[in-house]
């Protein structure tokens, strides 16, 4: 079952209609919520950052917070896995004519879900490769658009190519992944990017950071080059479905010879402890 415009439908009779500009342009928003034993995950942050992708685009909020818990926890019933993934995507909706400028519309609010499994730490401990890319997308990436195209075609070649993300560089500095935010340890301090309009604030990003504060390392949120990525000491990227992630080959090239690092088994302990707390 899915929500479409108010109501719970199964998924092969939900339909919109060809003049949603989600579908003529991609005009819209989305958010990605893990779901653990049954409790929505850090909701208020994901509709905090749901309302400024909103907000950055024009959209009016279809429903108050109380409205969204309802829409979400309601769909959540329709499966018993007690770790789910909920997709939820609001487009400016439909218009009469094809135009790229918009007039007030009646959006449209689609929500999903759909059982998630993270992988183990066993699972994670083999390490992942990476590759790396010019960041070709644009200057908002701090919106969480339903415009994609760059994404889907990275995440094709990480795909064909057969590694866990694409990393991406802009202007020589390291931005983030495809679908993820990007850190590095070197010397027992922790890099990542600060937010800004080249990457998403990733929620996972924040719960990394406090990881990493209860962890005592230090932070440091500065952009990294390339040069710098490959001779770290760990790499890691963080996303809602993937948690925390260690990535030990970029470009081919074994990050601190393809171990495991110690930094990243202690972060990622207590960012379990988090999800259950
Ligand atoms: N950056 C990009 C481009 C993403 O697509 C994602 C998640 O899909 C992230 C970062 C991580 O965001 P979050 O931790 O909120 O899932």
């Amino acid at each position: 079952m899915v929500y479409l415009n108010g109501e719970f439908t199964p998924k092969n009779k939900a339909f919109v209609g060809v003049m949603d500009r989600g579908f003529l342009f991609g005009d819209g928003v989305y958010e990605v919520i893990p779901v653990y034993a049954g409790k929505i995950f850090r909701l208020s942050a994901h509709l905090a950052r749901l309302q400024n992708s909103l907000d950055a685009i024009q959209i009016n909020n279809p429903h108050s917070k109380a409205q969204w818990l309802e829409i979400l926890q309601k769909l959540l019933t329709f499966s018993p896995a007690p770790n789910q993934s909920l997709y939820l995507q609001i487009t400016r909706g439909a218009d009469v004519s094809r135009k790229h400028s918009f007039n007030a519309l009646s959006a449209t609010v689609f929500a999903e879900s759909n059982p998630l499994i993270p992988k183990t730490k066993t699972e994670l401990e083999n390490g992942f490769s990476a590759i790396t890319q010019v960041d070709i997308r644009w200057q908002r990436c701090d919106i969480k658009s339903t415009s994609l195209l760059a994404n889907v075609l990275y995440s094709q070649q990480a795909k064909q190519q057969k590694v866990e993300e694409v990393i991406l560089h802009r202007d020589q500095l390291i931005t983030e992944g495809a679908t993820s935010n990007v850190f590095m340890i070197k010397d027992n301090v922790l890099f990542t990017h600060p937010t800004g309009a080249h990457i998403l604030p990733g929620i996972t990003r924040d719960l990394v950071l406090e990881s990493a504060k209860f962890c005592k390392l230090k932070i440091q949120e500065s952009a990294l080059t390339l040069a710098k990525l490959l001779a770290a000491d760990e790499v890691w990227i963080s996303s809602s479905t993937r948690e925390v992630m260690p990535i030990t080959k970029v470009d081919g090239q074994l990050i601190n010879n393809g171990k495991i690092g110690q930094h990243w088994s202690e972060v990622y302990d207590y960012y379990q402890s988090l999800k259950y707390a």
